[in-house]
């Protein structure tokens, strides 16, 4: 995998702009040898060295620490140099061209990362865990990224792989070996581990669906005439100190969107009474994007004042619908409780929020979002998904037809759709794997 006549890339690893440091990272073959150029010499392999960092002329640029870790012990896998300079942009252009002189070529967005992958560093669930590390919305999935990147995702992907493979593999022996008359069919052992893989398959599937949610986060519509309460429900909803109320750059006016955070879940609210038409380009472009963003919300939220006469929603997207029933407060006895679809609350003192809370993260499938959370995509979704329809179509495969070559072959399908998760598709060789595990001829 790991290819030694690669280039020797170059990059600043921190972002451009001006702080105490900047990082230039150098990998490849021959990171140490420009490095040791651009330094009067190369420090020892780990340890941090204060060192001058010097230009193609041998003109001093910056003094700044210097560390060289060698092969295979490195973020990549290859010889890895990284450059602590002052951060600035003039220096960190200065060192990049001082690399790129003596030989480095300039790396490719997340080149390092994919070196990485490629030397087995990580997979590729971590690979992308290290993306979602850095561009995490909140602290609940910050911490769901680095929960992947540990590889615990990985772990538990691959640990339905062996119980999928272990099961084909059984399936294929007694295909193969019919003289050791194995009546697969009404084999419990092999309904026993279907049932594993069907349960550790939900399990993941779960996992991956809250994780693909802190990631992506949860669109929501509101809606309800004006004085209902909006704004004091999404204030609430944003809590003062975590509320990350943002204008959508490019409009002129009344917010259309706001992100704000609901246990740890990045929630966007997109506002209907922004909804308006206007003749102002910017703010038709503003009114389209929320329009689109509504398509693919979630959830409506329906504000609706107690006090008020209970108004017909009209001309409301059609999505799934939560309707808030506001200003409890003012009512001496109010009288429904939370369901699943509708929620007393009073934004003016905080009481049913939780309830509120509660009722949202279930109408969005966001109910066991919480600590302890992986991080997860749509793309690991898809494979979850298709695995899972490969091995239904194995359990009737079994059970209407009797037919074990074709489960033994949507398990292998599902498999390779497992495989894809981590990028891991192990080609095993299968007889191999059977006279080993099923001790034939014994
Ligand atoms: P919007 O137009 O739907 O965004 O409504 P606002 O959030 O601006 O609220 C309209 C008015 O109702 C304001 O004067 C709020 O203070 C008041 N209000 C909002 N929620 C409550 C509530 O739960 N109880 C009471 N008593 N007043 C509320």
């Amino acid at each position: 995998m790991y290819d030694p006549a690669s280039d020797t890339i170059v990059a600043p690893a921190t972002p451009a702009g001006r702080g105490g440091i900047g990082v230039l990272r150098l990998s490849g073959p021959r990171a140490g040898e420009i490095a040791g150029k651009m330094m009067s010499s190369l420090p020892a392999p780990r340890q941090a060295t204060l060192m001058w960092f010097l230009d193609h002329n041998g003109q001093q640029i910056d003094r700044g620490i210097a560390l060289y870790f060698p092969s295979p012990a490195s973020y990549t896998g290859e010889h890895v140099v990284e450059l602590q300079a002052h951060g600035g942009p003039v220096v960190l252009d200065l060192l990049l061209e001082a690399a790129t002189a003596y030989g480095a070529r300039v790396a490719e967005p997340g080149e390092f990362t994919r070196r990485a992958f490629l030397n087995g560093k990580i997979d590729l669930a971590q690979s992308e865990a290290v993306v979602d590390l850095i561009n995490s919305q909140t602290r609940t999935a910050a911490r769901a990224a680095a929960r992947s990147l540990s590889g615990r995702f990985s772990d538990d992907v691959h640990s339905l792989i062996q119980a999928v493979t272990s099961l084909r593999i059984y399936v294929e022996a007694a295909i193969d070996f019919p003289e050791e008359e194995v009546d697969f069919l009404a084999d419990v052992e092999i309904r026993t581990r279907l049932d594993d893989v069907e349960s550790q398959l939900a399990t993941l599937r779960r996992a991956a669906r809250d994780g693909q949610r802190l990631r992506d986060g949860v669109t929501l519509v509101l809606a309800g005439r004006p004085n209902a309460g909006k704004s004091s429900v999404l204030n609430r909803l944003a809590g003062s100190d975590v509320a990350i109320v943002t204008d959508r750059p490019g409009t002129t006016r009344d917010v259309l969107r706001e992100d704000i955070e609901l246990d740890g879940i990045p929630l966007r609210i997109v506002d209907t009474a922004g909804l308006r038409d206007s003749d102002d380009p910017i703010e038709m472009e503003g009114v389209r994007r929320a329009r689109a963003a509504m398509q693919s919300a979630d959830l409506l939220l329906h504000v609706v004042d107690m006090t008020g006469p209970n108004p017909q929603a009209t001309d409301l997207p059609d999505l799934p619908l939560l309707t808030v029933l506001n200003k409890k407060d003012l009512v001496t006895n109010p009288s429904s409780d939370a369901t699943d679809t509708c929620v007393p609350v009073s934004a003016l003192t905080g009481a049913g929020f939780d309830d509120l809370t509660r009722a949202i993260k279930r109408a969005v499938g966001a109910e066991t979002v919480a600590e302890g959370n992986v991080i997860a995509r749509t793309r690991h979704l898809d494979a979850l998904d298709r695995a899972a329809e490969h091995v239904e179509l194995g359990r009737r495969a079994l059970e209407v037809e009797a037919a074990g070559e074709i489960m033994a072959e949507e398990l292998r399908q599902a498999q390779n759709v497992l495989g894809e998760i981590t990028g891991r598709i192990t080609s095993d060789d299968l007889l191999g794997h059977i006279f080993s595990s099923f001790c034939i001829g014994k």
